[in-house]
């Protein structure tokens, strides 16, 4: 999607080789009107599937998953991240690392909100080693949902992420795909 590389070219930082930090648009302010251009891409890349739930992760997926879920006038719903406290039956819960903090948390989701009927599209901000996304699919499983899609808006493709989803026989669509941070350059996957 070239209106989300030019942001990243504009505003994306590289802090090392394999980190990208979007915080002004996307992970601290959010830019309301590139959202709404993301969903929109979303939306017709997905506009043959049956969609009745958009799942996502706290916090940065919550921002384009809530102008989808608008244009597509269904729910969204987001996984929370660890809290134990609340491991119970009412709750599906799966364990993820996280790539950025180097740590293993929960992903929980209240039983009431994704179920068998469901026709659920996974969005998610990133896609590195897709550890979320995995622990995503687990819990749509568990829920005995139907997976209708895998919308990323930045996969980091030098990463393993996309090759191990679609390993488990997912498509995923990522509106941007970079293929190497090296050197502090935003290397993109169909450019030199
Ligand atoms: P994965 O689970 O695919 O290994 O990593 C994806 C998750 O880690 C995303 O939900 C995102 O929050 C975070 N993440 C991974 N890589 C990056 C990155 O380069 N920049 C930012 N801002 N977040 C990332």
């Amino acid at each position: 999607m070239e209106l989300l590389k030019d942001y990243i070219r504009k505003y994306g930082n590289v802090p090392n080789d394999n980190v990208l930090k979007v915080d002004s648009f996307l992970n601290h302010q959010i830019d309301t009107n590139l959202m709404m251009e993301l969903a929109k891409d979303f939306k017709e890349h997905f506009k043959d599937k049956k969609i009745t739930k958009i799942l996502t992760i706290e916090t940065s997926g919550i921002a384009p998953s809530v102008f989808l879920g608008y244009l597509l006038n269904v729910p969204v719903v987001f996984m929370k991240k660890n809290s134990s406290a609340i491991l119970d039956q009412n709750f599906y819960h799966t364990t993820v690392h996280s790539f950025t903090k180097n740590i293993d948390y929960d992903l929980i989701l209240s039983k009431k909100y994704i179920n068998e009927d469901d026709h659920v599209i996974f969005i998610d901000d990133f896609m590195a080693n897709g550890e979320a996304c995995l622990g995503a699919l687990r819990i749509i499983k568990e829920a005995n949902a139907h997976v209708s899609g895998i919308g990323i808006v930045i996969e980091k493709s030098f990463q393993n992420g996309r090759k191990l989803v679609e390993e488990k026989g997912y498509d995923i669509y990522s509106q941007v795909r970079i293929k190497s941070l090296r050197k502090e350059t935003i290397t993109f996957v169909d450019e030199k």
